[in-house]
């Protein structure tokens, strides 16, 4: 840990207004959202800084097992109300994180990072989750069915599945929690929320506002703890657990599948990423640049769905590269709370990561083109870097980069450019920027993704069903498809008169 004066250096480039009211806002975290008087407890850092900003209760699985109960007993209330009241309830949660996104968006950079103007895009995208759940609360979900031999109707309907288990990840601490907790409220069931050890200061404030907006206090629990595996395999060992719905990386999320299948549980998996993005001959060049730069640079890097690798082909690869770079070179790199488009990465081991990538690159014949170091300074930075010609036996060609390392290959037909595309065993996001629609569409088809950004730097969308395959998971959120992950289809067979 940096030296408290050398943390301070760094916030003297921040308006201290701004740094006063983000303290403020920390203050307000109640820490011991359980009310048990935890004693133990774990250390919240800024990765601006590296200094403590909060001590959360550490919860132990007894304790989380506590939660459960409240959380199965609320539950089962809760899904006696009428779907009209959930919806009420939910909108004026949406209306209430939007009058408190100051606070948010404070509590936001200061635990993970990200930019201010970044922490607002998110807890705006975090609060359409819960505008998106509000309106979908009330549609219809069941059907009528006629059988083809006659004889009897079909009615079908939807239940809540019952209590469940949310995991979230620390890169977009609200968007990952409302887009798991606004589902299961809608739908009536209890929630245990384990937020990422690393930022669980969002979560609680998430969880309170609910609770103003008119959630029954005991229905959502959230249960910070530094110890993840040992609570987790707690409340997956007892039945009352329904529903698992966890956003991690994918070794994570395979031992949760295991735990979940003794109690055969429900399972919705958003698990890691290594999108390709694709820039053909024909694209237009702008387009792809700054698609290119959102793709790979939004949340720092930081993200699931960003581009990983850049595979561009050879008629415009040197226009590409040229006109990428120079974008690269000029993001402002500080402290998030100050006017910057690039923050922080969220600890040393990520920084670690990266030096050992690039060195690794260039020693196999990439050309670093901007970038490609850590300043000297306190908090966890990385410059934004972009690395050409990069051979696919160099280790950043098959990791999940998670930071702001534009990593750049080339390749020269269709069928290589979606073979290199397709070699990896996830299937999370990819991207395309072409001209030629029947070119987006084939290719978008033979791609093996979830989701496919066509001429386009951003894929997430409340209304769209976010999900990979492969190793990047199971289920789908957001959407219509999001809801029928927290409920269960049943029928009735009614018999007719012949
Ligand atoms: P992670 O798997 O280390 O942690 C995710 C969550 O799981 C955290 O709450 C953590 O405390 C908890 N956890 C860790 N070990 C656990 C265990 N043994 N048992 C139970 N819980 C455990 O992932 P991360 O580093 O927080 O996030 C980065 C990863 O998440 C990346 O691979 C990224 O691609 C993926 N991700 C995926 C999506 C998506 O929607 N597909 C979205 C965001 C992040």
């Amino acid at each position: 840990m940096s030296a408290p004066t050398a943390a301070r250096d760094v916030l003297a480039d921040v308006d201290p207004d701004v740094l006063a009211r983000s303290e403020a806002a920390l203050a307000t975290v109640g820490l011991d959202p359980l009310g048990l008087d935890t004693t133990a407890s774990f250390e919240v850092r800024d990765p601006a800084t590296e200094e403590v900003i909060a001590r959360p209760a550490d919860y132990t699985p007894d304790e989380a097992l506590i939660a459960l109960d409240r959380a199965d007993r609320a539950g089962a209330a809760w899904a006696r109300t009428t779907a009209r009241h959930r919806s009420d309830v939910l909108h004026r949660a949406y209306d209430l994180i939007i009058e408190q996104r100051d606070r948010l968006a404070l509590v936001i950079t200061r635990e993970m990072g990200k930019p201010l103007a970044e922490a607002y895009g998110e807890v705006q995208y975090a609060a359409d989750y819960v505008r998106w759940y509000a309106e979908e609360a009330v549609r219809p979900a069941g059907n009528y069915r006629e059988s083809p031999r006659g004889g009897s109707t079909i009615l079908t309907s939807r239940a809540p599945v019952g209590t469940a288990l949310l995991i979230t990840p620390w890169n977009f601490p609200m968007a990952m929690a409302t887009r798991k907790i606004a589902p299961a409220i809608a739908v009536g069931c209890g929630a245990v929320v384990k937020p990422a050890a690393l930022t669980p200061l969002t979560t609680l404030v998430v969880a309170e506002i609910f609770v103003q907006a008119g959630v029954p206090e005991e229905l959502v629990q959230v249960v910070t703890t530094s110890k993840a595996s040992p609570l987790s395999t707690a409340l997956l060992a007892d039945p009352r657990v329904r529903k698992v719905s966890f956003t991690g990386s994918t070794g994570v999320g395979s031992t949760l599948l295991a735990l979940a299948a003794q109690h055969v549980v429900k399972s919705s998996m958003e698990l890691g990423g290594n999108a390709p993005l694709l820039v053909f001959d024909d694209a237009d060049l702008e387009r792809a640049v700054e698609g290119a730069l959102v793709a790979k640079l939004r949340n720092g890097g930081q993200s699931c769905v960003a581009a990983n690798r850049i595979l561009v082909q050879d008629g415009i690869a040197d226009a590409f590269v040229e006109g990428f770079t120079e974008r690269m070179s000029q993001v402002v790199m500080g402290n998030p709370l100050g006017d910057v488009q690039l923050g922080p990465v969220i600890d040393d081991r990520a920084v670690a990561n990266f030096r050992g990538w690039v060195d690794d690159a260039v020693a196999r014949g990439a050309e670093l083109r901007t970038g490609g170091s850590a300043p000297d300074r306190p908090g966890h930075f990385f410059e934004a870097t972009v690395l050409d010609r990069v051979p696919e036996s160099a280790a950043i060609a098959q990791e999940e980069i998670f930071g702001p390392i534009a990593s750049i290959a080339r390749f020269t037909t269709e069928d290589e450019g979606v073979a290199r595309a397709n070699s990896t065993p996830f299937g999370l996001a990819s991207y395309i920027f072409t001209a030629d629609v029947d070119r987006a569409l084939d290719v978008a088809d033979r791609l093996d993704a979830g989701m496919v950004g066509i001429n386009h730097g951003i894929v997430s969308n409340v209304a769209a069903p976010f999900g990979g395959i492969k190793a990047s998971g199971l289920g789908r959120e957001g959407s219509s498809e999001g809801l029928e992950e927290y409920q269960e289809i049943r029928f009735y067979n009614v018999a007719r008169r012949g």
